[in-house]
């Protein structure tokens, strides 16, 4: 089938003729790899505008050209295996990005494939199966549910899933023990510290076993160290395949990442490879380079 360009026309209020909207150019189609999984994310003039008129406000639009005030939108792609840090100042539109990859919002104009699924086809219930199967949300503030136990939150993906309860506990199990938080199963939210239900909520992200790790500022209510263990969990993770693309507004974090995309006023001005793609993340390569209590994270497996 042709994509009807826009294809997000359903759920967006792109027309052509409007900036960033209405073009079916050849360079706005995402090409198919040559061999090997499709990326992770593919953005192709991704615009993202709140507002109308002398209100509007572009949150994601790329470059504006200054004499024709065209908005190109953002073109983004992650490859699988990659780790990547979106950084960039309040309001340069961190989270704007965050909610379009995590196909929580649509965008304006723009088309997203996820895991080579053009997600401007899908109605909310696709949206809401691909969110669950895919990607593993980790927030700022845990978003963990109160009076639940731990192995219980960590079940929960599983449960929407329609996995076999006996499939579940063993998952739950499993997850919990990459982030070394076993021996807090039956812990409820309030019974940990903070780095802890961060854990927890990494664990529940990873149990469904999704294409993408998607946190945004994950450390951003951690201490020092509790930052450090998290890290050193994403990294080991990163390290066993699994694609990361984490947002933070911190040096200290990105350095984390085998790339560091820079956002200003929703646009991305650099796009810069630490490490290689192949291969494991900075921490894991410069083990010296990194804080020393890095290397010492609990985990429930070794
Ligand atoms: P960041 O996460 O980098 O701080 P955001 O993506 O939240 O930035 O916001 C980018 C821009 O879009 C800001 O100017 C913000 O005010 C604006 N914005 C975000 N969400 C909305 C909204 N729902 N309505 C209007 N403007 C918004
Ligand atoms: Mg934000």
């Amino acid at each position: 089938m042709t994509p009807r360009w826009p294809s997000l026309s359903r759920r967006g209020r792109t027309a052509a003729g409007e900036p960033g909207g209405g073009d079916d150019s050849s360079a706005a189609r995402p090409r198919p790899a040559a061999s090997g999984p499709p990326p992770v994310v593919q953005l192709r003039r991704v615009v993202k505008s709140y507002g109308l008129g002398d209100a509007e406000v572009h949150a994601l639009c790329g470059p504006i050209d200054p004499e024709t005030g065209r908005v190109p939108g953002v073109d983004l792609t992650v490859q699988t295996g990659d780790f990547v840090a979106i950084m960039g100042s309040s309001g340069s539109g961190k989270s704007t990005l965050m909610n379009i990859v995590g196909c929580l919002d649509a965008p304006t104009s723009g088309r997203y494939l996820l895991d080579g699924i053009d997600v401007g086809y899908l109605d909310e219930h696709q949206l809401s199966l691909v969110r669950n199967r895919k990607i593993g949300f980790v927030f700022q503030s845990f978003n963990l549910v109160p009076r639940m136990n731990a192995i219980d939150q960590v079940q929960l993906p599983l449960a929407y899933a329609g996995v076999k309860p006996e499939q579940r506990q063993r998952r739950a199990l499993a997850a919990l023990s990459m982030v070394g938080m076993l021996d807090r199963a039956d812990h409820r939210p309030n019974e940990l510290s903070g780095g802890q239900q961060q854990r927890i909520a990494v664990a529940r992200a990873l149990v469904m076993a999704p294409a993408m790790l998607l946190a945004d500022e994950p450390t951003g209510n951690l201490d020092s160290r509790s930052t450090d263990e998290l890290l050193a969990i994403v990294d080991r993770l990163n390290a066993s395949g699994r694609t990361v693309v984490l947002i933070t507004h911190e040096d200290e974090v990105a350095r984390h990442a085998k790339r560091v995309v820079r956002l200003v006023d929703g646009r991305i001005v650099s796009d810069v490879r630490q490490t290689a793609l192949q291969g494991p993340p900075p921490a894991l390569i410069d083990a010296a380079g990194f804080a020393e209590h890095t290397l010492h994270v609990p985990r429930d497996d070794s």
